[in-house]
């Protein structure tokens, strides 16, 4: 090649780069619902297939050394990122949960368990009219560990034209670094690790150890027999583990954990369609239950 065919293969090479560049750019919408245009939310419902994402978290005490609203910003970061793989619309901040058992500390948020319920009910019913067919909720607070479930499986009470599912994980199963405490729950070594991540200018290591994060074995209770006040019995503080032995290597691989896991959900629900199917199946013999074949 001379020198004036290359520069015109150079021109040429540059000019489509530019194009795809463009084309790329127009094509890329944002993952958050409350960035997007009328009309763009349109197209992204599209490209999403339907599939919605709302992250859930709290506002409540973590500990000596996290800020209140952890949960939800670990929540929603593994939720964008996720989104990012798999494209879904992410629903904005909500903090809306159950956290009776930390009221007795400053900066919790706790609403009313029929309140909880209703706003939750009226949020995934908007989604639904605004064409999220299918709904993840992505958890990232402990203490919704009974209430999303229950949640899901009321929906079952009356007829509508989307499906709740919920993931419901925070911690892999197994593998990743050697973690180096046992206890290890509310602003413990983990959760921390993550923040470490997610937020490290909102952690203060320092003060990690300005309070305890031990079990305190207040009940003597045998196995089987739920009370609401255990866990304050057990970390009266609000802090179960020992967040200073937190690190960003363990965080990294949880969040990255998580990142995949939910990508992965995002995937399976977007082939599903046999929940929305079986559920429209369900809801038309519900209605007549002396017609269902026996
Ligand atoms: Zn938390």
């Amino acid at each position: 090649m001379n020198r004036k065919s290359c520069f015109a293969a150079v021109m040429i090479l540059a000019g489509v780069m530019g194009f795809v560049q463009t084309a790329t750019a127009q094509a890329k919408l944002s993952v958050h619902w409350e960035e997007l245009t009328g009309p763009d939310f349109v197209k992204a419902i599209q490209q999403a297939q339907g599939t919605c994402i709302l992250p859930i978290g709290i506002l409540e005490k973590h500990g000596p050394h996290m800020p209140i609203g952890s949960d939800l910003l670990n929540a929603r970061y593994v939720a964008l990122h996720a989104a990012d793989q798999q494209y879904a619309v992410v629903f904005p901040e909500y903090y809306f949960g159950q956290i009776a058992e930390a009221r007795q500390e400053p900066g919790t948020v706790s609403y009313s368990r029929e309140l909880q319920l209703a706003l939750m009910q009226a949020t995934t019913d908007e989604m639904g009219r605004n064409g999220c067919r299918k709904i993840l909720i992505v958890n990232g607070h402990g203490g919704n560990n009974h209430l999303l479930p229950y949640f899901a499986q009321t929906q079952l009470e009356k007829p509508h034209d989307y499906v709740v599912y919920v993931f419901d994980q925070r911690v892999p199963p197994s593998g990743g670094p050697a973690k180096k405490t046992t206890n290890d729950q509310h602003a413990g070594e983990s959760e921390t690790s993550k923040m470490l991540i997610v937020r490290p200018d909102l952690v203060h290591m320092d003060r990690a150890k300005n309070e305890s994060g031990d079990d305190q074995h207040r009940l003597n209770l045998p196995e089987g027999v739920y009370t609401g006040i255990w866990w304050y019995a057990r970390f009266p503080d609000h802090y179960a583990g020992d967040g200073s032995v937190a690190n960003k290597e363990l965080g990294e691989y949880q969040v990255k954990w998580w990142v995949d896991a939910v990508s992965k959900a995002l995937a399976a629900i977007k082939a599903d369609d046999e929940s929305l199917r079986l559920q429209r199946e369900f809801f038309e013999r519900s209605a007549h239950p002396l017609d269902t074949p026996q």
